[in-house]
């Protein structure tokens, strides 16, 4: 079945996916306030148009992948609003990481229209974007993510169902705070096993087979030269920023004082990733965090 979909932000991770979506033989309109991030498209196969709502005219489905909940709120909502050009009964496909309050605002906007959203934020980086093998966490009703199916399935691998609107948003930031914890975590660990005499690679390959293994100690590991595939063996270059972990762990945070939750690692992993990011690290890569506690002599 080829659809017309409108896709609009064509950034690192909305990118790769949509070229993912014409491989599969849909056609795709699309628009991006950056014009080379159209030019990639348009290269690929897409018709480029020149502004969103023009995007979604004769859309069966519309996917946004922006970079945070202003972005999201900015062009949805108001009384220009994308809701307000977009044809009841089309199926709208959220995937920016953003706060589970503005997914659940949104949600409810769309439906007064009478279109039908779920919120799908993505796992997997800007490499499972551009493999389709993302993992799509999503909120919504059990129908809509049936109607989505087909579309998350070019574009992932891994396809949940966490509960209601806004519940995909919730889940997404429980895992990347968990992420962010696990990851200062482990450059304690071998920080301090290095500061009283181990091996890097010795104490990791301990650890990877004892009770504080984790996904940073199996395929991420922060300490230069352990991983020859990982960040910490190029620079911490390419992978998940600092700056990306910091928006998430502001996420976490926010919602933790929306539903009255007690988060005090979280907290704590938010200070450490922005103390990290305002000493110039913010577009390296998430396990660089390491810098904190072991400067390379
Ligand atoms: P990005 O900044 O590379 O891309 C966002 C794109 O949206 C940009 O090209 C920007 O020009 C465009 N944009 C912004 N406002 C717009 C508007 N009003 N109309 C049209 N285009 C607009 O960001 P990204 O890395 O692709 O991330 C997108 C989302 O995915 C974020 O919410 C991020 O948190 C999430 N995410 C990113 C990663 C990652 O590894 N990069 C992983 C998982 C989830």
């Amino acid at each position: 079945m080829s659809s017309t979909i409108a896709f609009i932000g064509l950034g690192h991770m909305g990118g790769p996916m949509a070229q993912n979506l014409i491989k599969a033989g849909h056609t795709l309109r699309v628009f991006d306030l950056v014009p080379a991030a159209l030019k990639a498209a348009t290269d690929a196969g897409a018709t480029a148009v020149d502004s969103a709502a023009q995007a979604v005219v004769g859309a069966d489905v519309v996917i946004t992948m922006l970079p945070a909940s202003r972005h999201v709120e900015g062009l949805y909502l108001g009384e220009n609003g994308l809701l307000t050009a977009i044809t009841k009964g089309t199926l709208v496909l959220e995937c920016s990481t953003i706060a589970p309050e503005s997914a659940r605002k949104v949600s409810v906007a769309a439906a007064q229209q009478g279109i039908r959203m779920i919120d799908a934020p993505v796992s997997g980086g800007t490499g499972g974007a551009v493999a389709g093998t993302l993992t799509f966490i999503v909120g919504g009703t059990d129908d809509d993510l049936a109607a989505a199916m087909p579309y998350l399935q070019v574009m992932g691998k891994n396809i949940f169902h966490a509960g209601a609107a806004g519940a995909g948003q919730v889940a997404k930031i429980c895992n990347n705070m968990l992420l962010g914890i696990q990851m200062a975590g482990t450059a304690e660990a071998l920080a301090l096993g290095v500061a009283n005499g181990l091996d890097p690679k010795t104490l990791s390959d301990i650890i990877a087979k004892s009770s504080g293994r984790n996904w940073a100690t199996e395929l991420y590991n922060p300490w230069p030269g352990v991983m020859a595939q990982a960040p910490a063996s190029h620079d911490y270059e390419g992978g998940f920023g600092v700056d990306l972990m910091l928006k998430d762990l502001g996420l976490a945070a926010e919602a933790s004082m929306q539903a009255r939750a007690t988060t005090p690692l979280g907290e704590l992993a938010r200070n450490l990733y922005a103390l990290h990011s305002t000493q110039g690290n913010g577009k390296l890569d998430f396990s660089s965090i390491l810098k904190l506690y072991h400067q390379p002599h």
